[in-house]
């Protein structure tokens, strides 16, 4: 039988919640148990796919397509595991089914509720979700008190009372903050907390206690009489500058165990946390450091830097840094400052540039530039999707001599080297923007002798049908190499590493680069890697971009 923890949060939202969840759970499967982890999104919205990063930050893509929480994301990196978009529950999700079932006469002759109905339909997704694994972690999105996660609380509690309290328990993750005229962590607004959840029977199992500093055995003391919890159950998780480190923090306070005799489970194996260490050790010890611009357009957002709307391409850049032990220094420069030809130059400060994914025409003028200046001075670069899409233009520009663009920037172009396929075309015109992008995983044919090949082949990440070599990799767009252009481009020297073969015969391009004779390192990609790329297990081509920023420094004459 599957048992269940439900991660709640106190005080604020934002203290790392998400990140809390993720360590549980791979500190669980470290104890060898399988382990799965679930989001909640109390909003309307069916999914994330229509929110704007800048709001919500990343939309994470699964596997399976969905276009879901960034949390999910958090949960991969940590867990290692494909979490498939039905982990992640959103109060939309709950009243459309709820609404065909009762369109489809499901209900007949009975009046559909709040209690029972919504609340059973929240407790079956959760129990179907979790079928398969022995542990599921979930995490309620917002904080304790908002109105809009009553119900997942009162599912949670209707949970416990069927399958009993050792199979249902909750976390509270609090924060509690440290006035500085009194320099010392308050538990009030905790206390409060407790309070709310307590007006639905709930009370928590462990509190972890983010702070700005971990708390000393007096503080805990003090906290477990105001909270009236046992210290044991008190568990101290203070800021920290990599968050890799948390489940070795947790375990410190011997979290796993923990839980795991609350649950009444027995420890299947010991934890084998030793590449996980050496990760975060290197990290932390990393001599060489690295400068990589990312090339964005969200940056900037009345006053705020929003890197969360990157922030799965920031993490797989710090997951190829543990591995190669360097200290990446991340610079999040916006396009729209690279516009002026004159300003590009500012790129030669980096040892490497990311064009990350976008959409829409603000901000591409800059991008186009800052992958000429990466390919005229072999500066190494990776572009991810749209970053593919305007290295093809520029491409297309600067090297075929066409007055090339892309149907999203300029639909009237003479040469639409980036277009929508026809199916795309249809949806469009019928206004269908909801999950209609060519979304998930998708396999690639990938050409022998290339960069693309060698780094999936070193990570062994090639599979062979036939006298082929395929990978697979995640995807979330509409616009395409348009199949018209694939000759000219190829004549010119772009190399295509690897392609997708539809049903229909159509080629889609899915890798590009340049001969190593011609750059360094010049490769891009239609899909997004950075959503396969784990603390483990790293996404080859930002190691290898990684790895060729190192190069590329140690190459350049020191001034
Ligand atoms: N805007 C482009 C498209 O829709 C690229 C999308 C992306 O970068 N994820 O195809």
């Amino acid at each position: 039988m599957t048992k269940y923890i439900f991660v709640v949060g106190g005080v604020l939202s934002g203290v790392g919640k998400g990140t809390s969840v993720a360590a549980i759970a791979k500190i669980l499967k470290e104890y060898g148990f399988n382990v799965t982890a679930i989001k909640i999104d109390p909003y309307i919205n069916y999914d994330a796919g229509t929110l704007r990063p800048t709001e919500h930050g990343e939309v994470w893509v699964t596997e399976n397509g969905g276009e879901t929480d960034q949390d999910l994301g958090i949960y991969e990196r940590f867990l290692g595991e494909n979490i498939p978009k039905s982990n992640n529950i959103t109060t939309g999700q709950i009243y459309k089914s709820l609404i065909e079932k009762e369109r489809a006469g499901f209900f007949l002759g009975k009046t559909v509720q709040f209690i029972p109905h919504v609340i059973e339909e929240i407790k079956s997704r959760i129990v179907e979700v979790s079928n398969s694994f022995e542990i599921a972690v979930i995490e309620i999105g917002g904080t304790v008190g908002d109105y809009e996660n009553i119900p997942f609380l009162l599912a949670a509690k209707a949970l416990e009372r069927e399958l009993g309290g050792k199979n249902v328990i909750y976390v509270l993750v609090s924060y509690l903050p440290v006035p500085l005229n009194i320099k010392e962590p308050k538990t009030k607004p905790t206390q409060h907390s407790i309070r709310m959840l307590l007006e639905h029977g709930i009370f928590p199992d462990f509190v972890l206690c983010r702070s700005h500093e971990a708390l000393d055995e007096v503080r805990k003391k003090k906290i477990e009489q105001f909270l009236n919890i046992p210290k044991e159950k008190i568990i101290s998780a203070p800021d920290v500058l990599n968050i890799y480190s948390i489940p070795l923090n947790f375990e410190k306070e011997g979290l796993g165990k923990k839980i795991l005799e609350e649950l009444q489970l027995e420890p299947k194996q010991q934890p084998n946390w030793s590449l996980w260490k050496n990760l975060v050790e290197n990290m932390e010890n990393a001599k060489e450091e690295v400068n990589v611009a990312i090339v964005g357009k969200y940056l900037d957002i009345g006053g705020y830097q929003l890197q969360d709307s990157y922030v799965s391409v920031r993490e797989s850049i710090l997951h190829a840094s543990a591995h190669l032990k360097v200290k990446p220094n991340i610079f999040w420069i916006d396009s729209k400052n690279l516009e002026k030809r004159e300003s590009v130059s500012q790129l030669s400060h980096y040892h490497g540039i990311i064009i990350p994914g976008g959409f829409g025409i603000a901000g591409t003028k800059g991008k186009i530039n800052a992958i000429e200046y990466a390919r005229k001075n072999k500066i190494p670069f990776l572009g991810l999707c749209f970053g593919l899409q305007l290295a093809v233009v520029e491409f297309a520009r600067n090297v075929c001599g066409l007055e090339a663009d892309s149907t999203e920037i300029d639909p009237n172009t003479k040469h639409p080297v980036i277009d929508l396929l026809p199916y795309q075309k249809e949806l469009l015109e019928k206004n269908q923007y909801g999950a209609t992008m060519r979304l998930g995983s998708y396999p690639a044919k990938i050409k022998e002798n290339t960069i693309v090949f060698e780094l999936y082949d070193f990570f062994g990440k090639l599979k062979k049908e036939g006298n082929f070599f395929y990978v697979t990799e995640r995807h979330r767009h509409r616009y395409e190499v348009n199949p018209l252009y694939h000759n000219i481009l190829k004549e010119n020297g772009l190399v295509f590493s690897g392609i997708h073969v539809r049903a229909d015969g159509t080629e889609l391009i899915e890798f590009i680069e340049l001969p190593r004779e011609e750059h360094p390192f010049f490769v891009a990609t239609q899909a997004h890697p950075e959503f396969k790329s784990t603390f483990e297990n790293p996404a080859p081509l930002f190691y290898g971009f990684l790895k060729a920023c190192i190069d590329y420094k140690n190459s350049k004459p020191r001034i």
